[in-house]
């Protein structure tokens, strides 16, 4: 089998699950209790929350620990706006997750925020020019990706954060997907918020983090006993938190997490990797586009759209036929047939949009191969050159 949806989720690495099991067995007391038995869970959590925030270039004091991606997102979109004095609109992009998105939503909906949506490009690039259009004094939060999970496409969030910050407005990024792929440092994006989720990048589903810079204000959405500062109460998961620091310190030992804001060298030989695949598939099948932006995407992502096919038929047979795994588009979309709205976004037609597949690989070797497999899967479903 080969598995190209890293993009969805990766397996535990042995070093991250090492690394946990004691947390899980003999090191199984409550970190919050003042006896013994929690002594060895606190210190943990504590080393835990350190090399994140090292691996960050951040300080521990600006990390807290979440269930995952969704939450950190939900955390920093509700929590940042609604802890803000100024400004009732948000600002995000239209191709956002739906934890983003739908977080903006309930934020419409139940507090009377404004919420704008900016457009992209036919690339999926977030559209600068109509982005200082919109932010103001009015303004309490930009949320914009660092990478995009359909398409790949890398937002340029820098730019994003010096033009919210003028405006005065506070900037959140969604870096779930650029985890171990991108650099992910708070300082050299500018951001004010950034969200992780472990179990794209070796730790267990279940773990992510949150970082805000020191001083940003952010109302819990967990309310209970106080911990991680007061900003998310309920017993603290001391193995996921610590998964997420070993997941971070192993990336960072590879040479994967460009924390200081340069490019990881690991990414250029899976970006060259991809890049032959990508070259390979088009050529060999008609008609066929790549979505996304061509060189700002991540490394590891290939997704296309076959028109004439329809995405999932490609998809069955190649898992069926060539033992190849990947996606229809987004994991988290899962069980809806409506066409993506992110590649609505990008000007692409529903029915073009329903024949997406994406390919996102974990490594330069996962796509050895699989070009072949791929172009014979679109013969197969009948839209073939030859
Ligand atoms: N943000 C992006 C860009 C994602 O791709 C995902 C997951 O697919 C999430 C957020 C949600 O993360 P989690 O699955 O940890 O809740």
């Amino acid at each position: 089998m080969r598995y190209l949806d890293a993009a969805a989720t990766t397996p535990v690495r042995r070093e991250v699950l090492e690394a946990m099991w004691p947390y899980l067995t003999g090191e199984f007391g409550n970190p919050s209790s003042h006896h013994r038995v929690g002594e060895g869970p606190a210190r943990g959590l504590a080393q835990a929350r350190r090399t994140v925030a090292d691996c960050l270039g951040a300080r521990a004091g600006e990390i807290t620990f979440t269930s995952g991606g969704t939450e950190a997102d939900n955390l920093a979109v509700k929590g940042i706006a609604l802890a803000r004095p100024r400004g009732r609109r948000v600002v995000t992009s239209a191709v956002e997750h739906p934890a983003v998105l739908e977080a903006c939503a309930y934020l419409e909906r139940v507090h009377g925020f404004e919420v704008v949506r900016v457009g992209v490009d036919g690339d999926g690039v977030v559209d600068l020019d109509e982005l200082r259009a919109v932010v103001d004094e009015r303004t309490a939060l930009v949320s914009v990706m660092l990478a995009n999970n359909e398409i790949g496409t890398v937002q340029p969030v820098a730019q994003v954060a010096a033009i919210a910050h003028e405006a005065g407005a506070l900037v959140h990024t969604d870096a779930v997907q650029a985890l171990g792929a991108l650099p992910v440092s708070p300082a050299a994006l500018g951001v004010d918020a950034l969200s992780l989720s472990g179990h794209k990048a070796g730790a267990p589903k279940g773990s992510g983090v949150l970082w805000t810079r020191a001083g940003v204000a952010v109302e819990p959405l967990v309310h209970g006993g106080g911990q991680e500062r007061g900003r998310r109460s309920g017993t603290e998961n001391v193995a996921g938190a610590v998964a997420m620091a070993a997941a971070m310190r192993l990336l960072e030992g590879e040479g994967r997490l460009g924390s200081d804001g340069a490019v990881p060298p690991w990414s250029a030989g899976l970006a060259a990797a991809r890049d032959a695949f990508v070259r390979a598939v088009l050529a060999g099948t008609d008609g066929a586009r790549l979505t996304g932006h061509a060189t700002e995407r991540l490394p590891g992502h290939a997704s296309f759209c076959f028109p004439g096919t329809a995405g999932e038929t490609v998809l069955l047979t190649l898992e069926q036929d060539h033992q190849v795994i990947c996606s229809s588009g987004s994991a988290c979309a899962a069980g809806s047939s409506d066409p993506s709205p992110v590649l609505l976004a990008l000007g692409i037609s529903p029915e073009v949009a329903e024949t997406a597949v994406r390919f996102t690989a974990g490594g330069p070797g996962d796509f050895e191969g699989v070009a072949d497999a791929v172009v014979e899967a679109v013969r197969q479903v009948g839209s073939l050159r030859n």
